[in-house]
């Protein structure tokens, strides 16, 4: 037997018990004529006592040891002299009279610490090692109740979690797949699934009814901070609903989920929004609402005054930042150069401090009066006291400025609190985006998200202004979840994929077999799908979701550990009649 006992366990009441504990040496101190070793497993750190005046020996032997050595030790639980009240195991410690080296280890390449030595990369290298650490095993666990607790939950619904293919051809999510070679049938690729999504309508087709599966998830995107190419997502679909019955279900998930995680009711219906309101109000389809500081457009009200830079643009729009009239030059510059950043790409920040004592004093005094600039605070709800910041230009890039500026605000001024959450719903997404480059309309959602029926008219007059029944779940400005009702009808999904260009080949070659399964008595379904690893790394208080996931890749898509990507052999090409160009 390796142990009686782990490592988090073992307290006051068991003192004059014998145990035996295994365990990796966090550390080992001599003092005298003692050793002590602080010995670690996943449940905790129990402190092990050698003494050179009662066995010499086994104390020598005790000073030999290393960091991270894996060692069994049996001996008396004492009662400690010097309490260590930081640890549960600290008012006792094991007077070892038997010591056992299960195996020795290298000096690890960084220090196994909460708060570690190694930077990003090297602890990357040394995964195995990461895992050692408190942060990111706490992490790992948190994951693995968060799942076990979706699972109750959606099992307690009627849920069955359904397993379905990874190898298999595209589908549309709007990235590049992943792909296969098949070496049985030279010259064909299976992909790997962005998502589950025409498996799941299927099973709704079969009448399942109610499914789900955490899944993992492919996608070829460009990487962006913080994205990971296969991710997990929580997945559903249900039959004989409408969007209201999915909102209200998933809205049930997600409250269960803080109360067990965080303790928190949300005794209220999540707020919903509409994409619209989202966009024109906070900029992008993700808003933070931990804080108000909503965008208002100024346009109207400012020009014509005989300020150019005003005149000449699409949309003028601006916040208040509350409490910030007084910031000093230096802060605004920084502010300016923030918005002046490529990624925002602004020309530059107008500011107007609402004083104390309900004066104005503006970068454009020259241009507006204290009424004018009164009107401005008004259309903000700005009290005295606040900091008024406008930019100007196209409508889009402007708001996405204004929306970045916000967020800075936000958490500049602290509004942005980890510990507190907020939810909601954005609801009315336009079912099509138009696509510059290709000069063509994509799903904004994906190819099978229903038009909302009213406003099914203006498909062939002015399919821009469609909106879907789909929507986005939202928690402090991440997108957690998206989904929608499918299109269940033949015909309306045929109609759909000439819409986005398909000609009805394409359409058929890529999605026959969705279509003709569409025949046989499709059910009228629907369904979403959350982003799992950004659900849990939001409730561990994280910002990235590689502190969430066991063997991450790297910003760039990379697995330094097993150093993934690699080149194959040229047998291995050979057999799947592959060249590398
Ligand atoms: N398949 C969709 C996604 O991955 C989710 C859904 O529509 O249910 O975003």
């Amino acid at each position: 037997m390796y142990r009686t006992h782990t490592n988090g366990e073992l307290r006051i009441e068991n003192v004059g018990e014998q145990t035996t504990l295994s365990g990796w040496v966090q550390k080992a101190r001599n003092l005298g004529g003692m050793t002590f070793v602080d010995l670690r497993d996943r449940y905790g750190i129990t402190q092990l006592v050698f003494d050179m005046d009662t066995n010499k020996e086994l104390c020598e032997k005790a000073r030999k040891l290393g960091r991270e050595f894996v060692i069994q030790a049996t001996g008396k639980i004492s009662e400690r002299s010097n309490k260590n009240k930081n640890i549960p195991t600290g008012d006792i410690e094991i007077i070892v009279n038997e010591l056992n080296i299960l195996n020795s280890s290298d000096v690890p390449p960084f220090t196994i610490e909460d708060e570690s030595d190694g930077g990003e990369e090297i602890r990357m290298k040394y995964r195995y090692l990461d895992l050692r650490r408190n942060p990111i095993r706490n992490a790992l666990f948190l994951r693995s109740k968060m799942a076990l607790e979706v699972r109750k939950y959606l099992d307690g619904m009627n849920f069955i979690e359904t397993e379905t293919p990874v190898l298999i051809k595209s589908t549309p999510e709007g990235a590049r797949d992943f792909v296969v070679p098949s070496r049985m049938h030279q010259g064909q690729f299976y992909a790997l699934p962005q998502s589950p999504q025409v498996f799941k309508q299927l099973l709704m087709i079969s009448g399942f009814d109610r499914y789900y599966q955490i899944v993992k998830c492919f996608r070829d995107e460009d990487f962006r901070a913080d994205r990971q190419p296969e991710f997990t997502q929580i997945d559903c679909e249900m039959a004989f609903i409408d969007q209201e019955d999915i909102l209200k279900m998933f809205e049930g998930l997600a409250k269960y989920m803080f109360k067990t995680f965080k303790n928190i009711d949300f005794t209220e219906a999540f707020q919903r929004m509409s994409y619209q309101e989202a966009m024109e109000r906070y900029g992008n389809d993700k808003p933070d609402l931990r804080f108000d500081m909503a965008i208002s457009e100024l346009t109207g009200l400012v020009q014509n005054k005989g300020f150019q830079v005003f005149d000449s643009v699409e949309y003028v729009g601006a916040i208040s930042a509350p409490n910030c009239s007084e910031y000093t030059r230096k802060q605004i510059d920084a502010l300016t150069d923030f918005v002046k950043k490529p990624q925002i790409g602004a020309t530059g920040l107008v500011f107007v401090r609402y004083n104390a004592d309900g004066t104005f004093k503006s970068s454009v005094d020259k241009f507006y009066s204290q009424e004018d600039l009164k009107m401005w605070a008004e259309k903000l709800n700005a009290k005295a006291g606040d900091l008024i910041l406008v930019l100007a230009g196209s409508k889009k890039k402007t708001l996405t400025g204004l929306s970045e500026l916000r967020l800075e605000m936000g958490s500049i001024l602290g509004l942005r609190d980890k510990n507190k959450f907020s939810a909601l719903w954005v609801v009315d997404f336009p079912l099509l985006d138009w696509d510059e480059e290709s000069q063509r309309f994509h799903a904004m959602h994906h190819p099978f998200t229903s038009p909302k029926p009213e406003d099914l008219h203006l498909i062939d007059s002015n399919p821009a202004a469609i909106r879907a029944n789909a929507y986005d779940f939202v928690i402090n400005g991440n997108e957690i979840g998206g989904g929608s009702i499918r299109i269940h009808d033949n015909e309306l999904q045929q109609k759909m994929f000439k819409l986005l260009g398909f000609t009805p080949e394409e359409a058929n070659n890529q999605f026959g077999f969705l279509m003709n399964a569409f025949k046989y008595g499709a059910p009228p379904h629907g369904g979403v799908a959350f982003g799992f690893d950004r659900w849990v790394a939001l409730f561990q208080g994280t910002d990235s979701i590689r502190d969430v996931i066991a063997f991450p890749k790297n910003n760039a898509g990379r697995d330094v550990m097993i150093d993934s990507p690699s080149v194959l052999a040229d047998d291995q090409l050979k057999e799947l009649s592959l060249k590398v160009l």
